[in-house]
């Protein structure tokens, strides 16, 4: 197993290093930008960590510590600072406005300069221009901030009626993923509409348009080099309009919903492949969305899953570049870091215990809306404190053993971290509190505080732990392969992607 491991990891070597001497002076065909929203180095290098604690415990003395993703053996890696025009601290808007157009931008604002006055021009307008097919796809609803800025110019990213229709007015070729957030549409004319009828203007829209519209397993397996250009919606949506979490989609979800039939990014890559591929080349843009939610709420587990299956997307990349090596550019990026994750914590201090992340079952969304729900349907009025079913729940969904209701003393909790989730308990059941208002901000944020402390809790049990609910400026790693990667080396500025990516392919952003 570890030996055709070895050798796999080695063919990607030397594949790689094939990319990085062999390449045309041409300008690349075809040219993929991933981008993983909230992803930095602590985030994949976690992911790594746990991979690596998945094929044995990883507190054993000489054992592996960490297994590579694809995008961390390309041979080209860089660094990007991510700060915005008016904020160290940046956003996905702003990150991706540099990203996207190679110009810093304020906090909010969609591909436009800081005033949201003048429309900056995005790297995928201009390889339209060229003459390329372009596609965007993410794992959010397609009409956030760091799939917009791709093809949209608003001075808010919040007007998603208007980047909707931005969208839907658009020439690019390829549009897949999350769905539209209709449910924020604002002006008159949709105020007595429900969203399946704004569902309906969408459609309508599109293929008034010449767009082939999507939302079922079936008709996305059905599309082929024939269908035009497409909007393709996964059929299953969560309430922001986005694809489920990766670790929902597992068959063993606490859940009990494996979303069967869900569209994965990596599908929507091939699919992109394939609907995209011709002699003038493409642009893509895939953007792993949700890593960013994840990391907000402080749920490791599920920004790893989440991690994975953008990795996976990549691997689609890749094995598509190691048919074409002379002709295709691939840079993997994240927009900036979220949740100040780190990689060791004051109560494990030099141990980490990453097996302990695959104990959970569930994404903190799923556990909120499904388990938590189910609970307090069955238990109104909620207990006074955390009952033997309650206890049950958090042993199958987190690992955690909180009432001795199994033999093994590795699962089980201090009294100390018991009082911690009895506090947060009181909080979710009855709205009652013994903390102070700051404090309840700084231990849940604006999350469910039963959640958040359980993700939080059993995290720390792994030796990882975080600062924030919000974005951090860590440094982002950029990662190249291919025809003119060799640019992507350094430490350089987020607005310098966007124009390397230019420079490679022949165009020019502009002052
Ligand atoms: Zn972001």
């Amino acid at each position: 197993m570890r030996k055709s491991k070895e050798v796999i990891a080695l063919f990607v070597i030397t594949i790689a290093l094939l990319f990085y001497v062999t390449c045309a002076d041409a300008a690349p065909k075809y040219v993929f930008l991933f981008i993983g929203d909230g992803m930095a180095s602590p985030q994949i290098h976690a992911t790594e960590a746990y991979l690596a604690s998945l094929e044995q415990d990883d507190t054993v003395a000489g054992g592996v510590k960490a297994v590579n993703l694809t995008m961390s053996r390309f041979p080209v890696h860089g660094m990007q600072m991510s700060y915005a025009n008016n904020r160290f601290i940046t956003g996905s808007a702003a990150a991706g406005t540099a990203l996207a157009c190679g110009k810093k931008t304020n906090i909010g604002v969609i591909a436009m300069d800081p005033d949201g006055i003048n429309p900056y021009t995005s790297i995928a307008e201009l390889a339209k221009e060229k003459g390329m097919k372009v596609g965007i796809i993410s794992s959010v609803s397609i009409d956030h901030a760091t799939p917009a800025v791709f093809y949209a110019h608003q001075p808010c990213r919040n007007n998603y009626e208007q980047i909707g229709f931005e969208l839907l007015n658009k020439n690019f070729d390829y549009f897949g993923g999350g769905g539209f957030r209709v449910n924020k549409w604002n002006s008159e004319q949709y105020a007595d509409m429900t969203n399946e009828e704004r569902y309906q203007v969408v459609e309508d829209t599109a293929v008034n348009n010449g767009f082939t519209y999507v939302d079922t397993r079936s008709e996305f397996d059905a599309l082929n080099r024939n269908s035009g250009r497409v909007i393709a919606v996964n059929p299953y949506l969560d309430g922001s309009n986005a694809i489920p979490y990766a670790l929902n989609r597992k068959e063993a979800s606490g859940s009990g919903e494996a979303y069967e039939g869900s569209i994965s990014l990596a599908e929507f890559t091939k699919k992109g492949i394939k609907l995209l591929k011709n002699r003038d080349g493409f642009f893509m843009m895939v953007e792993g969305g949700k890593i960013d939610w994840a990391c907000h709420a402080n749920d490791a587990r599920t920004a790893i899953d989440d991690i994975i299956a953008f990795d996976n997307a990549v691997k689609v990349a890749v094995n598509f570049a190691i048919k074409h090596p002379r002709n295709t550019l691939i840079v993997v990026t994240g927009d900036h870091e979220c949740g100040g994750m780190t990689l060791g914590f004051a109560g494990t201090a030099y141990e980490s215990y990453y097996e302990k992340l695959a104990l959970q079952t569930v994404a903190y969304d799923d556990f909120d809306n499904i388990v938590l729900e189910a609970y307090k349907e069955s238990h109104d009025p909620a207990p006074e404190g955390i009952d033997d079913d309650m206890w049950e729940i958090i042993l199958d969904n987190f690992g955690m053993d909180g009432a001795n209701l199994t033999d093994d003393e590795n699962d089980d909790l201090t009294p100390y971290e018991i009082s911690l989730i009895e506090d947060a308990f009181d909080k979710t059941m009855h709205g009652t509190s013994n903390n102070p208002a700051d404090e309840d901000n700084l231990l849940y944020g604006h999350y469910n505080p039963l959640s958040v402390s359980l993700t939080h809790l059993l995290n720390r049990k792994a030796g990882l732990s975080w600062t924030s609910f919000s974005h951090t400026a860590v440094p982002v790693p950029v990662f190249a392969l291919g025809c003119k990667s060799r640019s992507f080396n350094g430490y350089y500025d987020n607005t310098a992607i966007a124009r390397k990516l230019a420079r490679a392919m022949g165009v020019s952003l502009g002052n």
